[in-house]
């Protein structure tokens, strides 16, 4: 070939082989930065601890959400039924951020919607600023019905996006796509509308409507590690009045609502407010007074 050495009339060795520093150099930053943030989120959740939950939120929205739009979406769910996967190697944060995501769920339930989700860590910190008394409670007959609807929806969204292969359905049924700052004026307008109602209306599209939060309750079915319940629990209804996601129902924990928020385990160890506890120790004290019975 004209202008190639005689020994390589082809121009075959000016293709370098590609090498690990080549492919890791370009994704190592994210690598790191992703699995610091999962490692906290943990940490956090293993620690039932109110400030480091409140920190990963932080981390949670302005991170993962909008710095890098790392979030669980249903079109993860149409590349699945496709086969669909990204290869691997060029891919390393995406894989151990879906990896993350679904061990974390077959071992604890929804971890990823408790701690890891943007929008979800979004809705949970509007829980912390604003006033209890502009929230409505969700009388909890309709609030069982309602949170059907999420499991239709993903069904529909599923069949429709089997018959047409539309992967923009996305845009109707979910808000994640605001991280990126994208959208027409209809979706900033419709995701304006869900941000009211959440104002009012705590985690509505959580509890309710998203396609992502019941394929991860579904999968919650799988959960190793479940919460505890005593048996007290049977009766006692303290946890689930401080349950905000409608997720305890008497003695049972509702695996496909419940997203490991904590607040049931910590009042669950409270020696001074769970009945649990207050029965031990009621128990041993009489135990302690009982009068000495005479020798016979
Ligand atoms: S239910 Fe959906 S929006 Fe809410 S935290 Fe889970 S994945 Fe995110
Ligand atoms: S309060 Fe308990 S049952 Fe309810 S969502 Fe949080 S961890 Fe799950």
């Amino acid at each position: 070939m004209l202008g190639q050495p005689a020994d390589d009339p082809w121009g075959f060795e000016e293709i370098a082989a590609e090498t690990w520093a080549d492919i890791l150099g370009p994704q190592y930053l994210d690598i790191a930065l992703l699995a610091a943030f999962l490692a906290f989120a943990w940490v956090s959740f293993s620690r039932k601890s109110v400030p480091l939950k409140l920190v990963t939120f932080a981390l949670a929205i302005g991170y993962m959400g909008f710095a890098k739009s790392y979030l669980i979406s249903i079109t993860n769910i149409f590349g699945i039924l496709d086969w669909n996967w990204p290869v691997p190697k060029y891919n390393i944060a995406w894989y151990l951020f879906f990896g993350f995501t679904v061990v974390s769920t077959i071992l604890w339930g929804r971890l990823y919607c408790g701690r890891i989700c943007a929008y979800g860590a979004l809705t949970q910190a509007l829980d912390v600023v604003l006033p209890d008394r502009w929230r409505f409670d969700v009388p909890r007959g309709m609030e069982k019905r309602a949170s059907l609807i999420k499991f239709g929806l993903l069904a529909a969204v599923l069949g429709y996006y089997l018959l047409t292969h539309d992967l923009l359905i996305y845009r109707f049924v979910e808000p994640f796509w605001l991280f990126g700052l994208f959208g027409t004026t209809a979706m900033w307008l419709g995701v304006a509308a869900l941000l009211l109602v959440t104002v009012f209306v705590r985690n509505v599209y959580c509890r309710f409507l998203c396609p992502v939060g019941a394929t991860l309750g579904l999968l919650s079915y799988l959960t190793v590690f479940r919460i505890k319940r005593w048996s007290e629990c049977n009766t006692c209804t303290m946890c689930q009045k401080t349950c905000q996601w409608g997720a305890i129902e008497g003695p049972k924990i509702l695996v496909t609502e419940c997203v490991r928020c904590d607040d049931c385990e910590r009042l669950y160890a409270d020696t001074a407010k769970c009945p649990h506890w207050r029965i031990i120790e009621y128990n041993s004290r009489k135990i302690a007074y009982l009068p000495l019975q005479p020798v016979r």
